[in-house]
């Protein structure tokens, strides 16, 4: 598994944080290498391994420690997507508040879905509208991810961009003197968090851990967001692998090696996608003409750590950061990262490698 090549080289052309040139092709997804080396039974810590589905995605836990919390996670994931996230539960938050809205209401958030609104809407405004929750009814009209995915005709898009638009949100009371924040939306406006739903997850899974004194370490991965938390056993750095966009699944171009708590998302145009006329369409939309994005990149990993990246939700911006640095390409997308102090490695359509200066030493090349 996760071989490297042996006729792979990469080269560096210069360096920013770092340039670097790849040849060949390996490929694969996000994923990390957390398996405990055999022998180590000084400690007193097991490794609880489990994995399940939830939110549309493969969820991979690893736990070290005294206590087994999967099925925790699991219970609570289950339960923000059900509860607060899902556009398909007819009773969720997100469901109900949209619905209220259409109708002209000013509608009161709770305190969790507020902070991730809010975190969102903020995420939107910073991108220049790169990231867009509202784009949910562009997402649905394509349907890339879903059974019959087609390119739609000019003014069917013409026509859904009319209700697509962050600029239509309004939060109300953003230092809550008590009392809850409420949402008001623009007729015909709806508010997604789908796009960021996996790295909220990560968000859950680490305040969970967050508490628990009897948990060494962690590897917690929600599809493409990942979660590293604590340390692992025998003192190693986690290390979280960067597939190739070229490649097969299963091939990827280099590791993250990172110490303690971080989260990590990938988004790519390899995940999902459909192929037209021999065009290929993927999911990643530019809001800003309403056809996939055209960026220079193929795949945008972004890390943001604790403390370090600006925000409550790190886990929710690496998820949502990726996908708004894929929008806006190389250049806009490391400024946009340096903004909140969140750091990336960035592929390009060449073939090129970008790393953010803080995760130069970090990332390791095949
Ligand atoms: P990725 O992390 O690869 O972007 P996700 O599954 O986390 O994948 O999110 C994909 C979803 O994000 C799409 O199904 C779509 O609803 C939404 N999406 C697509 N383009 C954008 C965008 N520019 N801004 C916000 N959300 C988007
Ligand atoms: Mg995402």
């Amino acid at each position: 598994m996760r071989r490297k090549e042996k006729n792979k080289k990469w080269k560096v052309l210069a360096a920013w944080g770092l340039l670097v040139f790849l040849t060949g092709c390996a490929g694969g997804g996000l994923s990390s290498k957390t398996r405990q080396e055999p022998g180590s039974s000084t400690t007193k810590e097991e490794r609880f391994s489990k994995t399940d589905f939830v939110m549309d995605t493969v969820l991979q836990m690893t736990i070290y420690g005294r206590t087994d919390y999967s099925d925790e996670i699991k219970e609570k994931l289950s339960a923000a997507e059900t509860e607060e996230l899902s556009w398909r539960q007819a009773d969720s938050e997100v469901f109900l508040l949209n619905q209220r809205c259409s109708e002209g209401e000013t509608v009161e958030m709770t305190e969790a879905f507020s902070g991730w609104a809010e975190a969102s809407l903020s995420l939107a405004q910073k991108s220049g509208g790169a990231f867009d929750p509202t784009i949910g009814n562009l997402t649905r009209l394509w349907d890339v991810e879903g059974e019959n995915p087609t390119v739609p005709d000019k003014s069917e898009i013409q026509a859904v961009m009319e209700s697509v638009g962050y600029e239509a949100i309004n939060i109300e009371g953003e230092q809550p003197q008590g009392g809850r924040r409420r949402i008001s939306m623009k007729d015909g406006v709806t508010l997604d968090l789908g796009a960021v739903g996996k790295g909220i997850g990560c968000d859950i899974a680490g305040e969970i851990l967050g508490g628990k004194r009897d948990v060494q370490g962690a590897v917690i991965a929600v599809g493409g967001s990942i979660l590293t938390y604590g340390s692992k056993p025998g003192g190693e750095p986690w290390s979280v692998a960067i597939r190739d966009p070229e490649g097969a699944e299963g091939e990827y171009v280099g590791v993250i090696k990172l110490e303690g708590n971080a989260f990590v998302s990938t988004s790519g145009d390899y995940e999902k996608f459909f192929v037209e006329d021999g065009k290929k369409y993927h999911h990643i939309m530019d809001p800003s003409t309403g056809y996939p994005s055209e960026s220079d990149v193929s795949s945008v990993t972004v890390v943001c750590v604790p403390g370090k990246t600006k925000g409550k939700y790190p886990g929710l911006l690496s998820d949502g950061l990726s996908t708004a640095c894929f929008v806006l390409g190389t250049e806009k997308g490391k400024a946009l990262l340096e903004e909140y102090g969140a750091e990336g490695v960035l592929i390009d359509k060449e073939n090129n490698v970008t790393v953010t200066d803080g995760l130069a030493g970090s990332l390791e090349l095949f």
